[in-house]
């Protein structure tokens, strides 16, 4: 039997896997066989971008899969050069996927400078309506991004997703996403590699005979965070998603939190880019 992860439900209802794959900078001619070998696995999610240029590989394996449709969870994202034009833009990911749905589609950036986020907003809000997105949220949203679009439009994102990792915990944001319902998923879950090489991770790793990688992954469930992390190799596309039979305990949780730093950002800021 093929160990699935743990799902977190979302406020429309639905729920997302908790450990999902993420296949930014994977290259478009990898992508298919990629997903295939996380399929095999067990992921059941993936995440994409129309910014990634990979929607065609993802929406080829997604077709291919061993498994329902129903089954699988599958994210895509609106890029900001489409904030006014988001619905069309909504159509060209679907037909890039070759799918009828997708589970979540997500507004990539808020793009303040831009200030037509609360346009695509509603936008996403009607596409969920017409059933094609099974789910809306945002990602990138700082806490007035996220007030601005619920006040205009009453519609509350299922998920905000945001960088976030050991050494950038977003405390401050978690917190205001459990006021209002969201939920957190973590973008760059290992800090891009960087985090895996932690003096501190390392440690609790080999107290549990464990990977780094498997640590970190263990900690943002026990966070109740969704996470994405990436990779295209198939040993460690195995060792990420083996990590459902053992926890951390308060200590080493205790330890992770006190490596969060105000400077920890390693992504763009979302009030500064767009
Ligand atoms: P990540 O934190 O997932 O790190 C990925 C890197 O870590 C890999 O490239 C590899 O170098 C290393 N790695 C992975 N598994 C490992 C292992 N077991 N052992 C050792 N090293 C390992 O970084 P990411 O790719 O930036 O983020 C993950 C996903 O988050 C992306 O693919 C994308 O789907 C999403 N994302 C979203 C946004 C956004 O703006 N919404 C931004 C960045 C990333």
């Amino acid at each position: 039997m093929t160990t699935l992860s743990p799902t977190v439900p979302l406020h429309d209802g639905r729920a997302i896997p908790q450990l999902g794959l993420g296949v930014w900078q994977i290259p478009s001619d990898q992508t298919e066989a990629v997903v295939r070998t996380a399929l095999d696995v067990g992921y059941r999610a993936v995440d994409t971008a129309t910014l990634y240029r990979n929607e065609e590989g993802v929406g080829r394996a997604v077709r291919a899969a061993p498994v329902p449709r129903e089954a699988l969870f599958v994210t895509t994202k609106l890029w900001q050069d489409r904030h006014r034009d988001a619905e069309r833009a909504f159509d060209e990911s679907l037909r890039r996927l070759g799918l009828d749905y997708v589970d979540l589609y997500l507004i990539h950036w808020p793009a303040p400078g831009q200030n037509r986020y609360v346009d695509a907003w509603k936008a996403l809000v009607r596409i969920q309506e017409s059933g094609r997105a099974r789910s809306v949220g945002v990602s990138n949203f700082d806490r007035d991004h996220l007030e601005r679009i619920i006040d205009a439009t009453g519609a509350v994102p299922v998920v905000n997703q945001v960088e976030l990792h050991p050494r950038f915990q977003q405390r401050a944001l978690r917190a205001f996403h459990a006021e209002r319902g969201i939920a957190t998923e973590s973008w760059s879950p290992l800090g891009q590699g960087e985090v895996l090489r932690d003096a501190t991770i390392v440690e609790v790793a080999r107290k549990h005979g464990r990977t780094p990688a498997q640590v970190v992954i263990r900690w943002h469930l026990d966070q109740g965070l969704v996470a994405i992390p990436k990779s295209v190799h198939a040993a460690r596309l195995r060792e990420n998603f083996d990590v459902f039979d053992f926890r951390l305990d308060d200590d080493d949780l205790r330890r992770i939190e006190a490596l969060d730093r105000r400077d920890g950002r390693m992504g763009l800021n979302p009030a500064t880019f767009g």
